[in-house]
């Protein structure tokens, strides 16, 4: 570009007016380029401003340039008002006639410049319109993109005087700045630097900062204040009409982004609820259980995370909410725009990004399609989950209070196969006392009646379920180290309230106690000492004792443990990361962690045959139960019960029914011999829902 373009045309009330120039750049002035113009801006003293007709931007803030939602050849001219006026008008003109450094004749399909991830998710090839991941729960959704990156900030909404604040912010915004040079300096990748490089501009930026400074001024504390000013810039991206803009609308991901780091400099940060619009598809790079049990499920429709797998818990809540999920999505789900229309489909692992309006009409028609089938299901509910040769198997539901504890009814659940316990006090500081959980374990309870089984599972957490009024020692292997039904032992007088309080449900429901994670026999029997001397003390003397078979060291010595335990409950979850060794919440091997696997189907093979030598009955309460796919081979292995998430109650009844037990029996000897999870998935892909 040559300094004639930039001739002047003309100056009004002492401002300069450059010539108009031609935006060259195919996407407009995203952020990058924005950030290049205002870097050159700022090098002058001169007032300078972007004109587009009767639209105009500061020209040294980059959400203002943003905002203008300029595209590929809208006509611009440089304005300025100052002692250097000619010289920046010259200087910028120039540059945007050169495209703001980005480079312009390169095909988007060569290698030259890569973008940025998030605009890399937007190219519309149809290979790139799907994103896969582990299905965590089966469904099918259409709804929006809402991005969630961390919990939400709370920020003091009472300041000290403007003046002390104003420090404050200035302060976070320098933080953030170094912040942002530290994670710059860790990047090899030119695009990604370029990228924080934008970031840093939007810190600086004027408009921006002055906005917050503004509301400082008025007495609004410097948290408050910085929020609203950058949701306010954010916003106004996020609306941007047109198609054109998408791109630009992306951008207010980044000010979010940025938003956020100074956010959390000027203020500790608290878990607290996820806001979420109607119809929204959650996306986010991990949830925490607390997180996804707060989140509303009358606005939620599905969610994906990119990490975790599908025995992670944020699948288990996922099914028992009853809509789709997916678990270590590709991460370029994390770039999607807020708003983005998309379709997930749980079953397949995928989440379409830019559906077209047939695969919306074709998705929309499955949906129906599986309503009516749902509903045909829910009508026969009630009907004994029989074996067409007879055989009958239990299916009894996995709850974590008593609501769903009477959903589980309504929905034809002989009982409860498997109370979480700990979901009950999970969101709190202190722990419960004994009368607490005794009437949140009586709710459970009078929720099914006393002829309905109820088996509460003693506290469960450690590893990746962590509790706020515990603190565990932090360890380098938690999965293998104080979890589980140690925690308990390590904890005994903890332990020993809560054994007293799930005793108070006796003979209100037919009470079994079952001890998660127990690895050897030593554990069983501490336990089962400990749980005799309250029961002892308190009368309840009745209640059924089993154990959880989630570590091979249990399945292995089914048979040992039959002898001294009532009943066993498979938990596939934690069977199968113990089994293959493979973190059940590693993002990398989660598709790899599979509980079709035939190893993991043989410990189950192992645990049915050890406790058939004493008569005693096994349940299975991980989420291979609610697997459609699953559940012939765990019938024919011997499993006498199915613990399933609520929703999928009338759906695992139904199909328990067209089956027969002599079928399942061949069918779970054949997958046995198998090699792979392929295979035996391949083999079994018959009875997909
Ligand atoms: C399991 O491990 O399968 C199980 C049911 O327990 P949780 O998922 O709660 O660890
Ligand atoms: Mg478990």
């Amino acid at each position: 570009m040559t300094i004639a373009a930039t001739a002047l045309e003309g100056a009004c009330g002492g401002a300069l007016t450059g010539a108009a120039v031609r935006l060259p750049n195919a996407t407009g002035l995203h952020a990058r380029p924005a950030a290049m113009l205002v870097a050159l801006a700022k090098k002058y003293q001169s007032t300078i401003r972007l004109v587009r007709g009767t639209d105009e931007a500061n020209a040294k803030s980059v959400v203002a340039i943003m905002g203008l939602g300029t595209q590929n050849g809208d006509m611009l001219r440089v304005e300025a008002t100052g002692a250097d006026a000619l010289a920046a008008i010259g200087a910028i003109s120039a540059l945007l006639a050169d495209g703001c450094g980005e480079q312009l004749e390169a095909p988007a399909s060569t290698a030259v410049a890569p973008p940025a991830p998030a605009q890399a998710s937007l190219v519309a090839s149809p290979a790139v319109n799907a994103l896969s991941g582990v299905c965590a729960s089966p469904g099918l959704a259409v709804g929006r993109i809402v991005q969630y990156r961390q919990d939400l900030i709370v920020v003091a909404e009472a300041g000290e005087s403007p003046e002390r604040e104003r420090s404050k912010l200035e302060a976070a915004l320098m933080a953030a700045h170094k912040q942002i040079e530290a994670l710059k300096s860790g990047l090899v990748d030119p695009a990604g630097a370029k990228i924080l490089e934008a970031h840093q501009e939007l810190l600086q930026d004027p408009d921006l900062v002055e906005l917050a400074v503004a509301g400082v001024m008025q007495s609004q504390a410097a948290g408050p204040a910085w929020r609203l000013a950058f949701m306010q810039y954010a916003q106004r991206l996020e609306g941007l009409e047109g198609s054109h803009n998408a791109l630009l609308r992306e951008r207010g991901t980044d000010i979010r982004d940025v938003g956020r780091r100074v956010l959390a400099l000027l203020a500790g940060v608290k878990h607290s609820q996820i806001d979420l619009p109607q119809g929204a598809i959650l996306i986010a790079e991990e949830l925490t259980p607390s997180d996804t049990a707060s989140l509303d499920r009358s606005k939620l429709l599905g969610f994906c995370t990119t990490t975790g797998g599908a025995t992670s818990h944020v699948a288990i809540l996922a099914r028992s909410f009853g809509i789709p999920a997916l678990c270590s999505v590709d991460e370029t789900a994390l770039t999607l725009a807020e708003g983005t229309l998309v379709v997930l489909d749980g079953a397949q692992g995928l989440l379409h990004h830019s559906p077209s309006e047939s695969d919306i009409a074709r998705a929309h028609e499955r949906m129906t399609q599986q309503a009516q089938r749902r509903e045909q299901e829910k009508t026969q509910a009630n009907d004994a989950a029989m074996l067409t040769d007879g055989h009958r198997i239990e299916v009894v539901a996995n709850v974590r209070n008593a609501t769903e504890a009477r959903e589980a009814v309504a929905l034809g659940g002989a009982g409860v196969g498997l109370l979480r316990s700990e979901f009950l006090f999970d969101d709190r500081d202190t722990a419960p006392s004994e009368e607490e959980q005794a009437a949140a374990y009586v709710a459970v309870a009078d929720a099914l009646g006393p002829q309905r089984t109820l088996v509460i599972r003693t506290l469960d957490v450690g590893g990746d379920k962590p509790l706020p009024y515990l603190p565990l020692p932090k360890e380098d292997n938690p999965f293998l180290g104080l979890r589980g039904v140690r925690v308990s032992l390590e904890q005994p007088a903890m332990f020993r309230t809560q054994l007293r309080a799930i005793l108070r449900t006796a003979g209100k429901a037919r009470l079994h106690i079952m001890f998660p994670m127990i690895a050897t026999l030593e554990e069983l029997r501490e336990a089962k000492a400990i749980l005799a001397e309250e029961a002892g003390a308190t009368g309840h003397t009745d209640v059924k004792v089993g154990i959880m078979i989630e570590v091979p060291s249990a399945a292995l010595l089914a048979e040992q443990f039959a002898r001294e335990a009532d009943f066993f409950s498979i938990g596939t979850n934690d069977l199968t990361q113990y089994t293959l060794a493979m973190d059940r919440g590693h993002p990398k091997l989660a598709k790899k962690a599979d509980g079709f696997h035939p190893s993991v189907l043989k410990m189950i093979a192992l645990t049915c045959e050890g406790a058939a030598r004493h008569g005693k009955w096994v349940g299975v309460c991980g989420g291979m139960a609610s697997d459609a796919m699953a559940v012939p081979v765990l019938i024919g292995l011997g499993v006498h019960e199915l613990s399933v998430s609520v929703p999928a109650i009338p759906a695992i009844k139904a199909l328990v029914r067209r089956l027969s037990f002599a079928d399942c029996q061949r069918l779970a000897q054949e997958v046995i011999q198998l090699g792979t999870a392929t295979e035996v998935r391949a083999r079994l892909a018959i009875f997909a829902d």
